[in-house]
């Protein structure tokens, strides 16, 4: 047994050694930071370290120093690479080096935000305040942070079929006993997570309705009508239509309007997944391109994306104030509110959404609005989006590079080509082409498959690229399609 007097020891025996290992590691991640540019996008992780990161429980403790170290000799090095200059893969977004320390501090005070009166739980409702701003959300409207997307996709529809119902109580007895079929609409450029959504609420993935795209990957809202028809007719109750502000294949913005149109004259929720795209509407000059986003009744968006904060961190915004309490608050006994101290509290986030625990991520926002200003996010994204044309235009101007889409955001689809190359060859080519950038650590874009050709995909959400970024991108990628299209023949 401890004496009286003495904790067990999970806090430090000395804090001045916890102090100068902090220093340390500010010192270091500063210089990390300061140097990125200067390592590889990514390298892959040698054996020796797979190794070392599969061993097995520690069944003593070592100092923590010694923990630091191994992390930097085994972790830092390997990096997903999305915190370098040239990563513009899949959706990932850079991390600004405030959020890093508001993630400390988050983690110091250790606020659990579920419920309570407590301060952490009133700088969420400030940034859900701010974000409605950003959004041109109306301030009756509510929300609260997420992990990601794929869980707001979920907290979206679930309300959405809360407030469908009516008198029939779902969440008591299930759709089934409900005897409602719901069906969700969305085109075939929609993300995935929302067909994993319609599947975790029992509708049922068939019933997710992957509506056909124009030229330009938008929805074809005639099409669209022609489905909900045919559904209404078949004894189907219709739901929810998903609008994507920024398809995540090549930023695609449906046309919100008549999306929303749409919604409103079959009297269906509105959902829109901006999950990065909805941040243009920061930009003046997108606004119209996103007209109807805010008049959406759900709307998704991660600042873990567009905003380049660290991972994780989302929002979810609903316009009907109680919706997501009608589909998530609990009675239960042991979280009820108290007349007065910390229970009592009018708020709970933990009723608008499916976690109770829930870490102080909005501190990681607040610190980064506070310290940049918001006109400093904008023009990031601004700049995101110029660089992404400037992109376009090298593609353009070479008759070598073929631009296979392109967006008013940041994402363009691009590939090698050469006169009478075949589609194999070609795709062959441009798999290679990506393989090298990627495995030498050169620059990291994604891929996809628009039309059956292999396109190289750059998705920019990143603070620290440069136009020479895109020039470096540009040669490495003529030099290696050179290389490896004679191979190809
Ligand atoms: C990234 C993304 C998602 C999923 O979001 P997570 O934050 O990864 O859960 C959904 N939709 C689009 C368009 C995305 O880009």
């Amino acid at each position: 047994m401890l004496p009286h007097d003495q904790t067990a020891p999970l806090d430090p025996a000395d804090w001045e050694e916890f102090r100068a290992l902090g220093k340390r590691i500010v010192d270091d991640m500063a210089d990390y930071m300061a140097g990125l540019r200067d390592r590889p996008v990514w390298q892959p992780v040698p054996q020796d370290v797979r190794d070392s990161l599969a061993g097995g429980l520690p069944e003593s403790g070592a100092p923590m120093e010694d923990v630091y170290e191994e992390f930097r000799a085994t972790v830092l090095p390997y990096p997903r690479g999305n915190i370098h200059p040239r990563f513009w893969g899949w959706a990932n977004g850079s991390g600004i080096p405030v959020a890093a320390y508001a993630d400390f501090l988050a983690s110091v005070v250790n606020c659990t935000l579920g419920s309570g009166e407590n301060a952490a739980m009133m700088v969420e409702q400030q940034v859900l305040a701010w974000l409605k701003q950003i959004m041109r959300w109306p301030d009756t409207g509510s929300g609260v942070l997420t992990s990601g997307a794929s869980m707001g996709q979920i907290i979206c529809l679930a309300a959405a079929r809360q407030a469908h119902t009516g008198e029939t109580d779902i969440r008591e007895q299930g759709a089934l006993l409900a005897g409602t079929q719901f069906t969700v609409y969305g085109s075939t450029e929609t993300h995935h997570s929302v067909e994993k959504a319609v599947e975790l609420l029992g509708i049922g993935g068939r019933h997710f309705r992957q509506i056909p795209v124009d030229g330009d990957y938008r929805t074809d809202v005639t099409a669209l009508r022609a489905a909900i028809r045919r559904d209404r007719e078949a004894g189907l109750r219709p739901l929810c239509v998903v609008g994507n502000a920024g398809t995540v294949n090549t930023g695609a913005v449906d046309p919100l309007d008549e999306l929303l149109s749409v919604a409103r004259d079959e009297d269906l929720w509105f959902h829109v997944d901006g999950a990065f795209g909805a941040f243009a509407q920061l930009l003046g000059t997108h606004r119209p391109l996103l007209a109807g986003m805010n008049e959406a009744d759900s709307l998704v968006f991660d600042l873990h994306k567009w905003l380049y904060l660290p991972f994780d961190i989302s929002c979810v915004l609903v316009r009907q104030p109680g919706a997501l309490e009608d589909a998530f608050s609990s009675g239960a006994d042991y979280i009820s509110r108290t007349s007065q101290g910390p229970a009592s509290y009018p708020l709970a986030f933990a009723d608008r959404g499916i976690e109770q625990s829930r870490r102080f991520r909005a501190l990681k926002a607040w610190f980064a609005l506070k310290t940049h200003g918001v006109g400093a996010f904008a023009d990031t994204i601004k700049g995101n989006i110029d660089q992404t044309a400037y992109l376009t235009s090298l593609a353009d101007a070479s008759d070598r590079l073929e631009t296979v889409s392109r967006s008013d955001l940041n994402i363009v689809c691009f590939r090698y080509v050469w006169p009478g190359a075949t589609l194999d060859e070609l795709n062959r080519v441009n798999q290679g082409i990506l393989s090298r950038l990627q495995v030498e650590g050169l620059a990291m874009p994604s891929h996809t498959v628009l039309d059956r050709k292999f396109v190289i995909r750059v998705a920019n959400n990143n603070h620290r690229s440069t136009e020479a970024d895109f020039d470096f991108l540009v040669e490495q990628v003529l030099s290696a399609g050179d290389d490896l299209r004679v191979a190809a023949r």
